[in-house]
């Protein structure tokens, strides 16, 4: 039974919210418990996830859904087992809200959240007693307080919002794939999740960092934001000549035709191909023989743990690393769903309430 109480949010009704018909509504959020926090939401990036669930193209969507899962906001109420966070604390809320944190699960405890059977999404995602999780792209949000991080004061909000997504989701596999010193790491499509890539690659100290993209456009962006160069797949012969150079390729693409065969070439015998992007179709069928030839990996990484998160917010308010970011008020947010179809966002869309 969710709660009797009434957020506003812009709410996605059926595959075509997706077009830019969202519509500005009330909703029931969770049943409020000790646990939980209230957030009054200033700020919320849109990652490609929110379409990709806006138009059901990975599986049928429950209907009426609130998108969104890079959400900042400041606390204005809390349960009376929330310790840690008090009311006007300024904290983010990324793609899932909840895992079981039982001392017996083996995820929960070894920083591995995103991967415990009981977790929660934060849209689209149902609580243990039924309830349905609702997103940012709102006026106000209930939260358990376990998945709500308090944001450092040195990132300002819009920077954060991103990162809780968008960030964390290249962040950890970087982290957990030895992207550092001495280690040439790629990341194949400079989107939102691809503009942080080459950011932390930097940040964690790689020695080179390169683009992968469909062609040169994003040039002067990717070397601005510190890369080495770019890699574009549209010219001929360009995994012949970048052949067995990565330690280590994180993808974003998130087109199901990606040349996977070409992208695993130019991985060092033993290196890592992570793929973060999700396709709504299947990719094509690949040979083994690749993988044998290269003692290659191809793995896939899903967000990152509580203490990434945390982590991550660290090292980007000490480095001063800010996320690319285009704001427009939420109120807009039907005008700005089209831009991102339209394949406009660099690099990152974020709403402001
Ligand atoms: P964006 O749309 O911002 O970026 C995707 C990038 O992929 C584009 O900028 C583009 O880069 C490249 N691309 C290649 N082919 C295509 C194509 N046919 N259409 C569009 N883009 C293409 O998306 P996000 O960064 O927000 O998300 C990327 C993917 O990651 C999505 O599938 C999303 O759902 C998924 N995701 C996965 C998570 C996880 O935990 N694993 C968490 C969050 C998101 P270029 O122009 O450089 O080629
Ligand atoms: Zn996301």
């Amino acid at each position: 039974m969710p709660s009797t109480d009434e957020f506003t949010g812009w709410i996605g009704l059926d595959a075509k919210s997706v077009e830019g018909n969202l519509v500005k509504s009330t909703f029931q959020p969770k049943v409020f418990t000790d646990d939980d926090i209230d957030i009054r939401i200033t700020h919320c990036g849109m990652c490609a996830s929110d379409l990709h669930t806006l138009r059901s193209g990975w599986g049928p969507t429950t209907y009426p859904v609130v998108v969104g899962h890079e959400i900042v906001g400041i606390v204005t109420r809390k349960g009376k087992n929330v310790t840690q966070l008090e009311i006007g604390d300024r904290v983010g809320v990324g793609a899932q809200v909840q895992s079981c944190l039982k001392d017996d699960c083996y995820e929960c405890t070894h920083d591995n959240e995103p991967y415990c059977t009981d977790g929660v999404y934060t849209y689209n995602s149902t609580f243990a007693n039924g309830d349905l999780s609702y997103g940012g792209y709102a006026l106000q949000g209930r939260y358990p307080a376990s998945f709500a991080f308090k944001i450092p004061d040195a990132l300002p909000s819009e920077i954060a919002a991103p990162m809780m997504c968008g960030g964390i989701t290249v962040y950890s596999p970087l982290k957990r794939n030895g992207a550092g010193p001495g280690k040439t790491v790629g990341i194949v499509g400079i989107g939102g999740l691809g503009h942080f890539g080459l950011l932390f690659a930097k940040a964690l100290g790689s020695d080179k960092v390169y683009a992968i993209s469909r062609s040169k456009a994003k040039e002067a962006d990717v070397l601005a934001m510190g890369a080495e160069g770019i890699i574009a797949t549209n010219e001929l012969g360009w995994s012949q000549t970048w052949s067995r150079k990565f330690d280590l390729i994180v993808s974003t693409a998130n087109n199901a035709d990606m040349p996977l065969k070409d992208y695993l070439s130019i991985l060092k015998p033993g290196g890592r191909f992570v793929q973060v992007g999700l396709p709504e179709e299947p990719i094509p069928q690949v040979q083994i023989g690749p993988f044998i030839m290269l003692n290659a990996g191809l793995l896939g990484s899903l967000l990152g743990s509580r203490s990434e998160i945390t982590e991550m917010l660290e090292l980007s308010a000490a480095r001063g690393i800010k996320s690319w970011v285009k704001t427009y008020p939420m109120e807009e947010v039907n005008k700005v769903l089209v831009l991102m179809e339209d394949g406009k966002a660099q690099y990152r869309f974020v709403l402001s309430n």
